[in-house]
């Protein structure tokens, strides 16, 4: 990385790389002496960071770097509860955007509305499927995506889809580029390393 970004760096404790702090997860103790996920990078305190991979948690607590760095040797910690966390903030993130994007009109849905938008070169950023999408919607829907360089992201099932964007089920969403869509891939991304999803 180059000098000149001011950017602050931490390093990971499970695979021991330093990377710009706004990209890994930091933890802290809570008055009460658990290990608390600061998503946010707010919390006062000592902290530590791993990696927001689900890789770099289970070498963390395997090693008991996250004790060791928070100077609680004792402190039992567990790896899959510790991951749970971060997905179901990242989940709760991702939905967040969503929702703003919906709220600013950046947000189209329903298969026919997003494959129009997609042909008629619309600006999306990516097209989200549900998981539970039937497999000929995924078909056009992922041709058409892949003939325009669309990336497209599979969560969510369409009664969640629907909900967040406040429509009845939706397996097919998009979303128009700009600040929001980029801060819901990198979400979104982040999720997939986390839930083991690459
Ligand atoms: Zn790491």
């Amino acid at each position: 990385m180059s000098k000149r970004c001011r950017e602050p760096e931490r390093t990971c404790v499970g695979c021991r790389v330093s990377q710009a702090q706004a990209s890994l997860v930091r933890y802290v103790l809570s008055p009460q002496q658990q290990l608390l996920v600061d998503y946010r990078q707010k919390l006062p305190g000592r902290g530590v960071y791993t990696c927001c991979d689900i890789d770099c948690v289970v070498k963390a607590v395997e090693r008991k770097q996250l004790q060791r760095g928070l100077k609680v040797p004792q402190l039992e910690v567990d790896s899959d509860q510790i991951v749970m966390a971060i997905i179901e903030t990242l989940l709760q993130r991702i939905e967040n955007l969503l929702g703003m994007a919906r709220k600013s009109g950046q947000a189209v849905s329903g298969s026919q509305a997003v494959l129009n938008g997609i042909r008629r070169n619309e600006g999306f950023a990516f097209v989200l499927l549900s998981d539970d999408v039937s497999t000929g919607i995924a078909t056009k829907v992922l041709s058409a995506a892949e003939n325009r360089r669309i990336e497209v992201f599979q969560m969510f099932s369409k009664g969640r889809i629907g909900e967040i964007l406040g429509k009845g089920e939706r397996s097919v969403a998009a979303l128009q580029a700009g600040k929001l869509a980029n801060a819901i891939r990198l979400e979104v991304q982040r999720y997939k390393r986390m839930s083991r999803e690459n």
